[in-house]
């Protein structure tokens, strides 16, 4: 029998609110253990929560930028669990009336385009973090991040591989970066993914029963993950076993999913609306506000770099993947527009070297208007594209310039045919059986000639004219 897999996935954002969604304590990441929290986010009685309206401002971009409709009114709830990482014994969080619903991105995986349709974006606040000390029976709790805000963004059961999988949540990652919202870190927690997994028999309409992948902290594990899980479930049912609904844990090191936890239902949870917190209600004003100040986003970004630069679709979408990313193609195409050969330069050395280094464009070492300076050269003939890219790396390991690198190593490509030419008779000279066999008809030996000379040149003559000086030479 075949099978088809049905995946949903419930993505957490931190957002980058300066502060926590109902006090005033900092967000910022890498504090000593519970020096950012106050009476509220460590729920003592007799607080008040105020809700942080930049969270909500927040909230309002990710679901207009993903099409959902925005609920004028919305309600917080209290997810009723004891874990000591939350004093309160409860998260707020919303449930019956989320601020967004019914949205969803386009995405291509599998050779195809694709819509993931998104059900809910709902606001949140996170827990604390909890350390078990694996020597000794202790655990150490620090709650700076008890109350950071979170969305939770919960797609339709759309998603059909592990590929595809992989392609929403990056495309959702792109979203949040131009945004502004989220930093989309998945090493350091602030961009999450839980994935819901089932499969049915092919063309079926049921579902089957699904597990609950957790740890996912990478967007290889996501991937990794998922295809594990499909592949364990399958045998599970070929061998006539059944599926159990329950939380599993991906254990990078095995290559494994394992059982964590059954499986919490809604109800486990006992929601209820807080009363301490009054319905949110979001006036067309508020809305429009926030739908103007939308930047163009990554799909619109791409097309347009098609469009007015003539770019192929594959450039586009790399370049346009990551908001500082198209920031700096653009920038450098200010100084040198040919976009083209920029992005040739920015895909291939320059991502080469990020990715090699782990170094975010960000912190790229050449800046747009110094890579703008080496293309000129290359472009205007002063140094050839094998030694432009030897000057790449130089300036990457320095602080110099092209033009002072190219100066320093006198790498300038030679140009000057009276000095080529002197090059050219000193090689004819030495070669003379070579010579005599070029003009009785082995043509082919041309390739030897401009070898010669270039060696003698130590690469720096400029091809075409040793190619056309060779050749009156020769004749
Ligand atoms: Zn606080």
């Amino acid at each position: 029998m075949e099978f088809e897999p049905v995946i949903g996935l419930e993505v957490h954002a931190q957002l980058k609110t300066q502060t926590k969604i109902f006090c005033g304590c900092s967000t910022q990441f890498g504090a000593a253990p519970n020096t950012q929290t106050c009476p509220v986010c460590l729920g003592m009685p007799g607080v008040l929560p105020v809700l942080n309206r930049s969270v909500v401002d927040f909230t309002l971009r990710m679901a207009l930028a993903t099409g959902c409709t925005i609920s004028r009114e919305s309600r917080f709830a209290r997810k009723n669990y004891f874990y000591p990482d939350l004093p309160k014994g409860y998260q707020i969080s919303q449930y019956e009336l989320p601020i967004a619903e019914h949205g969803g991105i386009d995405i291509e995986a599998d050779g195809r385009p694709r819509r993931v349709r998104i059900r809910r974006i709902h606001m949140e606040e996170d827990a604390g973090k909890l350390t078990h000390d694996p020597h000794r029976p202790v655990s150490r709790v620090d709650l700076n991040r008890t109350g950071v805000p979170l969305i939770e963004i919960v797609s339709e059961p759309d998603i059909d591989s592990a590929a595809a999988a992989g392609a929403y949540l990056r495309q959702l990652r792109s979203i949040v970066r131009y945004l502004g919202i989220c930093d989309g870190n998945l090493e350091e927690g602030s961009f999450r993914c839980d994935a819901n997994v089932s499969i049915r028999p092919q063309g079926s309409s049921g579902l089957g029963t699904r597990t609950e992948l957790k740890n996912l902290n990478s967007f290889r594990f996501v991937e990794k993950a998922i295809e594990h899980e499909i592949n364990r479930q399958k045998e599970v049912l070929m061998d006539g076993g059944a599926i159990v609904q329950e939380t599993r844990l991906w254990d990078p090191a095995t290559g494994r999913t394992v059982s964590m936890r059954g499986k919490e239902e809604a109800h486990d949870y006992r929601y209820f609306p807080d009363p301490d917190l009054l319905p949110l209600v979001i006036d067309a004003d508020w809305i429009e506000a926030v739908r103007r100040s939308l930047p163009e986003l990554p799909d619109a970004r791409r097309v347009r770099f098609v469009e007015q630069y003539g770019l192929p679709d594959y450039d586009a979408g790399v370049l346009t993947s990551d908001r500082e990313l198209a920031d700096y193609f653009e920038a450098c195409l200010k100084a040198f527009p040919q976009p083209k050969p920029v992005s040739n330069w920015i895909m291939g050395p320059l991502l080469g070297l990020l990715n090699a280094g782990g170094i975010p464009i960000e912190q790229a070492p050449i800046l747009p208007a110094a890579l703008a300076d080496l293309l000129k050269l290359v472009d205007s003939g002063a140094i050839s594209v094998k030694t432009a890219k030897n000057v790449f790396d130089e300036m990457a390991a320095s602080d110099k310039t092209a033009a002072a690198i190219v100066a320093e190593k006198s790498l300038s490509q030679i140009s000057d045919t009276g000095a080529i030419e002197a090059v050219v008779q000193d090689v004819l000279d030495r070669n003379p059986k070579e010579v005599a066999a070029y003009r009785g008809g082995k043509t082919k030996l041309m390739g030897f000639f401009v070898g010669e000379v270039m060696k003698a040149t130590r690469g720096q003559a400029n091809p075409k004219t040793v190619n056309e000086l060779l050749r009156k030479a020769l004749f």
